[in-house]
């Protein structure tokens, strides 16, 4: 059975690998070795049979004996682990899911109902880094997969609005526990029918300004506020975010002349989990609103076109709907003012799913049905 190194596997990303590895059966078709920076010795996962203890994720000579590794660690282990093993002569799969080899010349990005020639492509060249693309790009192309496919996109802009859990599991918390400040500070008031809604306010931004407000993981408070910046500052007005947005989309599509233009805003919410993006796509052409949503309907077999209707917008079109789910559904579709070939649109997806462990475990399954 194919031994397969799974490092990450506690971290936000990781515990939904693992989950969905679980759902799918994957473990019954590999031999896990899991590993950690911090619990080396400790107990692993559960996944339904007896497993070894855990490794040391800085061993190089455990690691370097797998021929697969999945690193769900995070970018900072990728580059201190990954150029070392590969100096050393290690020639197995490395399939992560931190943003460190993405742009690499020998690193293919992989989302393989977008891409999947691509993919196949690298294999027959043989390449081994396999690297989960950036979540809000993963999803907006998952999104927008059957424009791509008919050829249709001349230039897109999204801004976005991406949950708390997509900054790790840490943030996560931190979010709920700013939440929990508010609510305990607001409790007073909140428990007299008669408080003024200004009063409440007021108790809520003096509690968001308050020193002891939790903001170690963040910064700033997210709770009952946002943030208009992820990732570092490029210093020339751009997010490292926003700059992934372009780069990594037309990598995922193969295009290497004549970059198909991605920009916009990013931004933190407080969502717990999924990333929104409200798109405007220029089309090629002219093309009628009703075709537009078949193309993106045939797209791939996760897409959900939402009538942009109210009551469905609402109901199906929101983070609280589709987390933990593998839909992409994208609605809101209309013409805008600025003419035909200018259309709005609004998609919602599981960062953590197709934005990070469902790419991963697919690319697993790509490997073991090639026989590796
Ligand atoms: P994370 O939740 O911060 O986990 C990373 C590691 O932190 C864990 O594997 C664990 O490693 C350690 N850790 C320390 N304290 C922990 C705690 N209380 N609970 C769980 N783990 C703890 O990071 P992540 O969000 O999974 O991201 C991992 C990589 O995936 C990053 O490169 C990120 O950019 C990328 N990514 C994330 C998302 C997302 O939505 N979060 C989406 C796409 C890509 P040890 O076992 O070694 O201690």
């Amino acid at each position: 059975m194919l031994r397969v190194g799974i490092v990450g596997w506690r971290g936000m990303v990781g515990s939904v690998l693992m989950q969905r590895m679980r759902e799918e059966n994957d473990f019954a078709l590999i031999e896990p070795v899991f590993f950690s920076t911090s619990q080396a010795g400790g107990q692993g996962p559960a996944i339904g049979r007896t497993i070894g203890p855990v490794e040391d994720a800085n061993d190089l000579q455990v690691l370097a004996s797998l021929p697969v590794i999945i690193s769900c660690q995070g970018g900072d282990y990728t580059n201190a682990i990954h150029p070392k093993l590969r100096a050393a002569g290690w020639k197995g799969y490395w399939i992560d899911a931190a943003s460190a080899l993405r742009m690499q010349d020998q690193a293919v990005i992989i989302l393989d109902p977008v891409n999947m020639p691509v993919i196949t492509r690298a294999l027959d060249a043989g390449l081994r880094d396999f690297i989960g693309g950036n979540c809000t790009v993963s999803l907006m192309m998952m999104a927008l997969d059957g424009l791509f496919k008919n050829n249709l996109i001349e230039w897109i802009s999204s801004m976005t609005y991406q949950a708390a859990s997509g900054a790790g599991a840490a943030q996560m918390r931190e979010l709920v526990e700013q939440m929990t400040y508010l609510g305990t500070h607001a409790n007073t008031l909140m428990a007299d029918p008669a408080s003024s809604a200004l009063a409440i306010d007021q108790v809520v931004t003096s509690a968001l300004h308050s020193d002891a407000f939790p903001k170690t993981q963040f910064g700033y408070p997210l709770a009952a506020s946002l943030l208009p910046w992820i990732d570092k500052d490029l210093g020339n007005g751009q997010s490292r975010e926003e700059w992934k947005g372009q780069a990594e989309t037309n990598k995922i599509l193969g295009r290497t002349t004549e970059p198909l233009p991605v920009d916009g805003i990013c931004v933190r919410v407080s969502s717990m989990r999924c990333h929104s993006q409200g798109l405007t796509v220029k089309l090629k052409k002219d093309v009628p609103i009703a075709e537009i949503e078949s193309m993106l309907a045939a797209g791939n077999s996760w897409v959900d076109v939402v009538p942009n209707r109210r009551e469905e917008s609402l109901a199906q079109l929101t983070p609280a709907q589709v987390s933990g789910t593998l839909r992409v559904p994208i609605g809101r579709l209309r013409k805008m003012s600025m003419g035909p070939t200018y259309i709005a649109a609004f998609t919602v997806g599981d960062q953590l799913l197709w934005g990070a462990a469902e790419p991963l475990r697919r690319m697993l399954r790509v490997l073991l049905t090639r026989g590796i």
